[in-house]
């Protein structure tokens, strides 16, 4: 069976992600979405999470029943990181800062999922994992735009909100969709513009 996972990131670093993190757990747990305390319920056996409280299904738009699964918490992580980036494909809008094109422009699904890519292709794609890398570990990261030369560092680069860099972030793993309501609410605990990104694993 696969796992689905929702993960909510501001959508750009946040400046004190640990305090903000504890605001937001505290938050979510008067209001009973999940449990007071940690267990193992998320993907990893390196970290434990929060599974869901008595009042989740407020969160959600329908029950259920995720409480039956052994992979149902909620995870947060507070280090910098680009969240999503096991789903980030050629199919990623990466816009350059500069000339404002799509990095992977005239990559086609086809193309990419028969192995009929050019080399040059595959670089501007291969191109793009060091520097999340280096990203996700303080270091400077960079792109250089294959259409009009420029170098530009790589959170300038506009992206279509299926990854974020962030240093902040709340997995619900194997949560159903996350209302509306719920989301505005969260945002606004937040105190920024939030990104919702969903995947499996
Ligand atoms: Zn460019």
């Amino acid at each position: 069976m696969s796992d689905n996972y929702i993960t909510i990131s501001p959508i750009k670093e946040v400046e004190n992600p640990k305090e903000l993190s504890l605001k937001i757990l505290k938050w979510l747990q008067s209001n009973e979405i999940i449990e007071n305390v940690l267990s193992d319920c998320i993907m990893t056996m390196e970290h434990k999470g929060y599974k869901p409280g008595n009042k989740h299904i407020n969160a959600i738009g329908y029950d259920e029943n995720i409480l039956r699964l052994q992979v149902c918490g909620l995870e947060i992580k507070t280090e910098r990181e680009v969240f999503n980036a096991g789903a980030f494909t050629p199919f990623t809008k990466l816009e350059c800062p500069n000339c404002k094109k799509n990095r992977f422009e005239g990559i086609t699904p086809q193309d990419f999922y028969t192995e009929n890519c050019t080399q040059e292709q595959l670089n501007r794609f291969d191109t793009v994992f060091p520097e999340f890398g280096k990203w996700s570990n303080n270091q400077k990261a960079s792109l250089t735009c294959p259409h009009c030369s420029i170098t530009s560092n790589l959170t300038d680069y506009k992206t279509d909100n299926s990854i974020a860099f962030s240093n902040l972030g709340f997995t619900f793993w194997n949560w159903p969709d996350l209302k509306e309501e719920f989301l505005t609410a969260l945002k606004s605990e937040i105190g920024t513009d939030i990104v919702r990104m969903n995947g499996h694993l």
